[in-house]
């Protein structure tokens, strides 16, 4: 019996062309429940081979997607919306049997996956153009706005729906077809989205789902003329390669990079809130976004009542199986996850870090971790530095603004930054003085389909979401009409 209402979500093939494909070699590689090692499901290891056939038929279909009036690919994207409404539940159980998050969260990224798919369809409509006041009086100044073309996405494990709609929806919606390449933890909820979008009606050629080698795909998409533009979600190391790969073909990136999210609780802050910032911040997802709060830097006069009742508060979420009611806290995703989380917590606690909770792996064993809370971490632990991408929660100690704004922009990261203050003077230097693509005012939560997503520094390239999403998938025509 399946574990889903529609076992033929369940796919062990890839979306090629509008085929379900198996790898020309008929390899496959295996997809496993991470909170008890069970095989899902398995899928095909494509190559460069596929990728290539796969970008053919983009540009193949390209042409006819482009030439569809907004208003008819707005409408395939609605259908494609109202299957993945239709199969939500579905999904989610899926999502959390591939990638561990508890149902609660993967019922809420199916519905944040589904705003993207929801916003776009309605952004097709409005890419207006312009027309510029001539200098010459003979001429009319045109500017259009056209899809760029081929566009590749590759996606990572922590979101397996949300990154893909984030990035698909806006390329459907500007006229360009486009590949997706999910990780391969998390293959299947990529392919189930394609089993929807299928069913909605959009060609084949238009929107691919390959699954397999990183190397070979990332290359093959990389390195091709035909492909306009790469959008990656990942690790910044990844993002550095795929940069460097694509500079021969110039291509434009969208890159969705790391972070080191600093998390600032000042004195006039309100505590309670502060702490129910931090615990979503920090603790969704066991800690594994890449918007996660990573340091948090509370000033010295509420230091130690807020971590009192951030211990407090950590000390009540559940640790399990994601399928489990009440589970709050899945396990990581690997076990290289593990061992980042422990090497954070050794390196601050020899430093002269405590720990007030938590600390060692939980007792249901594979990738389960007790979500921990640090205090006391010296400014020159590692944790300061590198992004755990787990449920540790260092509580670093400061002063004054300046000094913690300071410590805050010290990293080469940029994306999302939170602070806690009741203060509107304070509230509006501190928000200016953060060097991060995303500011959190007295709040944990700050991603939407509405809003700008992305990160500057070595965070990344681009923002998606909101009306600006759109704008990566888009290139600008200049068109002089003379002798009027
Ligand atoms: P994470 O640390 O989140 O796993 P990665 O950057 O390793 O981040 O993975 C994000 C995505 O990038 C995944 O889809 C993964 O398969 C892909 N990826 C990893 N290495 C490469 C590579 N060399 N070329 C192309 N894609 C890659």
């Amino acid at each position: 019996m399946s574990f889903l209402k529609d076992p033929s979500l369940l796919r062990d093939r890839a979306w090629l062309n509008g085929q379900w494909a198996a790898a020309d070699n008929g390899e496959t590689f295996p997809v496993d429940n991470p909170a008890t090692g069970e095989h899902v499901g398995v899928v095909p290891r494509m190559g460069a081979a596929e990728t290539e056939r796969a970008i053919d038929a983009a540009n193949a279909a390209w042409p006819a997607w482009r030439a569809l009036t907004a208003k008819a690919r707005a409408a395939l994207l609605q259908a494609w919306l109202q299957q993945i409404q239709l199969h939500a539940e579905d999904l989610a159980v899926l999502m959390t049997v591939e990638q561990g998050k508890p149902l609660a969260e993967a019922r809420g990224e199916v519905a944040y996956a589904a705003s993207f798919i929801e916003w776009f369809a309605e952004e097709a409509k409005r890419l207006y153009g312009e027309t510029i006041p001539s200098p010459l009086a003979d001429r009319r100044l045109l500017v259009l706005r056209e899809p760029i073309g081929v566009c590749a996405a590759i996606t990572p494990w922590n979101f397996p729906l949300a990154m893909i709609t984030r990035k698909v929806a806006p390329a459907l919606a500007a006229g360009c077809p486009i590949i997706v390449k999910p990780a391969e933890s998390t293959p299947l909820s990529a392919l189930a989205l394609a089993v929807l979008a299928e069913r909605a009606g959009i060609p084949g050629g238009v929107l691919q789902v390959l699954t397999g080698d990183p190397r070979a795909i990332g290359g093959a998409l990389t390195t091709s003329p035909v492909v306009r533009k790469l959008s990656f979600t990942g690790s910044t190391e990844v993002g550095r390669l795929l940069y460097a790969q694509s500079a021969p073909t110039i291509k434009k990136l969208s890159l969705e990079l790391g972070g080191n999210a600093p998390f600032i609780v000042f004195d006039d802050a309100d505590l309670d809130a502060a702490v129910q910032g931090a615990m979503a911040s920090k603790f969704r997802n066991a800690g594994q976004t890449c918007v996660c709060a990573n340091r948090l830097y509370v000033h010295d006069k509420v230091y130690d009542a807020f971590t009192a009742k951030l211990v407090e508060a950590v000390q009540g979420l559940k640790v399990g199986n994601g399928l489990e009611p009440g589970v709050t806290q899945g396990p990581l995703i690997d076990r290289a996850a593990l061992a980042k989380v422990e090497d954070h917590i050794d390196d601050a606690v020899t430093r002269g870090a405590r720990v007030l909770t938590g600390g060692r792996r939980a007792d249901l064993g594979k990738t389960f971790f007790e979500p921990t809370v640090l205090a006391d971490v010296p400014a020159d632990a590692k944790v300061a530095r590198e992004e755990t991408f787990g449920p540790l929660a260092p509580v670093f100690r400061f002063h004054t603004d300046e000094e913690v704004i300071a410590l805050a922009n010290n990293t080469e990261f940029g994306l999302a930054s939170y602070f806690f203050s009741r203060d509107v003077g304070r509230i509006f230097r501190v928000a200016e003085a953060l060097e991060y693509g995303m500011v959190g005012v007295n709040t944990g939560m700050i991603s939407n389909e509405v809003a700008p997503f992305g990160g500057v520094k070595q965070s990344g390239l681009g923002r998606e979401g909101s009306r600006h999403g759109i704008e990566d998938y888009l290139v600008t025509k200049y068109v002089a009409l003379a002798g009027l």
